[in-house]
């Protein structure tokens, strides 16, 4: 595989969004299906030069690890900016969280793709994160997937912490 440039526009170098980046990694991993990992990129390339996003399904263990078996694209309602904004349709969550409820399984967390843009978290991905949700980002260069961070939010909420990763069938 070819690597794929990522530019980094300047933003991502400023102080605001070095600052909400924590030392470290997560003291949780998520598992994480291929076909997971291949749904959140194809979106992400289909919806290229915008952003597009979903909702990951799965179950936690009682250690707090994440264990992701599915990923669907939800509409972004964001249009004034959708190139570097997402708002996730409120009714496409309410619809996938009634379709799982009492079936054990449960949204565990938004991905979304940075087109032309790192795949690390913003002050505004951060401003709409909850706590103890998985947040994949993926970066789409020239509508090609050039990385695929994870993210969570840190103890306290006020910062991302990468997650570990482990790959399974
Ligand atoms: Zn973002």
């Amino acid at each position: 595989m070819t690597p794929v440039a990522i530019p980094v526009p300047e933003r991502f170098t400023s102080a605001a969004y070095r600052s909400i980046l924590a030392d470290g990694e997560a003291g949780n991993h998520a598992t994480v299906t291929d076909k997971v990992i291949r749904v959140i990129g194809e979106a992400g390339c289909r919806g290229y030069p915008y952003e597009t996003c979903g909702l990951l399904i799965g179950t936690t263990t009682a250690a707090g690890d994440w264990k992701i078996d599915e990923a669907r694209q939800v509409t972004n309602r964001n249009r004034s900016r959708a190139a570097d904004r997402f708002d996730l349709d409120p009714a496409g969550y309410q619809a996938i969280d009634r379709e799982l409820r009492g079936g054990g399984r449960e949204i565990l967390g938004v991905f979304h793709s940075h087109p032309d843009c790192p795949a690390k978290p913003s002050p505004t991905d951060l401003a709409s994160a909850w706590e103890g949700f998985l947040y994949p980002i993926v970066s789409i260069c020239d509508g090609k997937v050039a990385e695929l961070r994870w993210w969570t939010l840190a103890a306290g909420g006020t910062q991302f912490q990468p997650v570990p990763i482990h790959p399974c069938a």
